[in-house]
């Protein structure tokens, strides 16, 4: 995808081979119909570093096992993922499905980890930062923390996520206008997924990520999991137990219906 910041001479093509989708150039793992990129965290942040100096607008997805499901029933879902031009794992679930399936994945690389890292290297790199998403003072909150780490860190702007869809457009034009480099999305899936795939051009950034809840997170306002169930896949189980109205069903339909699609997947072969 290009769009009108593209610079004479800039290819996007040059780091994907003859592919538009960088993903489809890279080591990667069918998981339930969508292709999950065979990187380790490095190597992620590595090649968006690529993608950011070639040129035009990508985007990059994180995919969770309630995720993949959802794009499995909802068309507009899975061509966001398809057209993504890097996905990764950001549930412990994705790996261990890798690894049943026999193409196992190096690790999970989160959209939170990649978030705060991706943000350290704009304040190194000078590239200028968009926040689009969550509340007013999860995105100020977060903002503010954020320069405080890196106070070299360029800020073009941020927004809150609660706007009308009618609004989408101008939103994306004051992204554009702000003359950002990254944009850091942070309005929930399947909402962040749809808006970056629908205006990442409009927007004229050169990388887009869409982070989920991480803006609560790192404004302070909620607490992520402790390492030790990060580390043991439990991350899900600890936002449940905190949030079990909103994420039961997100949970424990989701982790169910994903774990049958990888059975059959296994025994069956992949649909795709
Ligand atoms: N959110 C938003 N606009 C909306 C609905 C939600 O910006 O219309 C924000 C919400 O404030 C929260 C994030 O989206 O910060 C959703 O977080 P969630 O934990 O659902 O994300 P996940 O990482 O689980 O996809």
């Amino acid at each position: 995808m290009t769009n009108a910041r593209t610079q004479p001479g800039e290819d996007s093509k040059a780091i994907a081979g003859e592919s538009p989708c960088f993903a489809k150039a890279l080591a990667a793992s069918d998981i339930a119909g969508i292709r999950v990129c065979n990187l380790s965290e490095d190597e992620a942040i590595a090649a968006i570093e690529r993608l950011v100096a070639a040129g035009g607008s990508h985007y990059a997805a994180v995919v969770n096992a309630a995720k993949l499901v959802a794009a499995n029933t909802d068309d507009k879902l899975k061509r966001a993922l398809l057209e993504a031009d890097l996905v990764t794992a950001d549930g412990m679930s994705v790996v261990w499905a890798s690894r049943l399936l026999g193409h196992p994945l190096k690790e999970r690389v989160t959209g939170i980890d990649m978030f705060e890292r991706l943000a350290a290297r704009a304040a190194d790199r000078d590239w200028a930062v968009y926040f689009l998403g969550a509340r007013d003072e999860s995105v100020r909150g977060t903002v503010e923390r954020l320069i405080i780490a890196h106070p070299k860190l360029r800020v073009a702007g941020y927004c809150n996520g609660y706007f009308k869809a009618s609004e989408s457009a101008a939103v994306a034009r004051a992204i554009n206008e702000s003359k950002a480099d990254l944009l850091f999305v942070a309005m929930g899936s399947p909402a962040q997924e749809y808006w970056i795939a629908e205006n990442v051009g409009l927007a004229g950034v050169r990388f887009a990520l869409g982070v989920g809840g991480s803006f609560d997170h790192v404004s302070g306002l909620a607490r992520r999991a402790p390492q030790w169930m990060r580390r043991c896949g439990l991350e899900w189980l600890y936002r449940l137990i905190r949030e079990p109205r909103r994420l039961w069903r997100r949970y424990l339909i989701g982790n169910s219906v994903f774990l049958w699609l990888v059975v059959r997947q296994r025994f069956l072969g992949s649909r795709q």
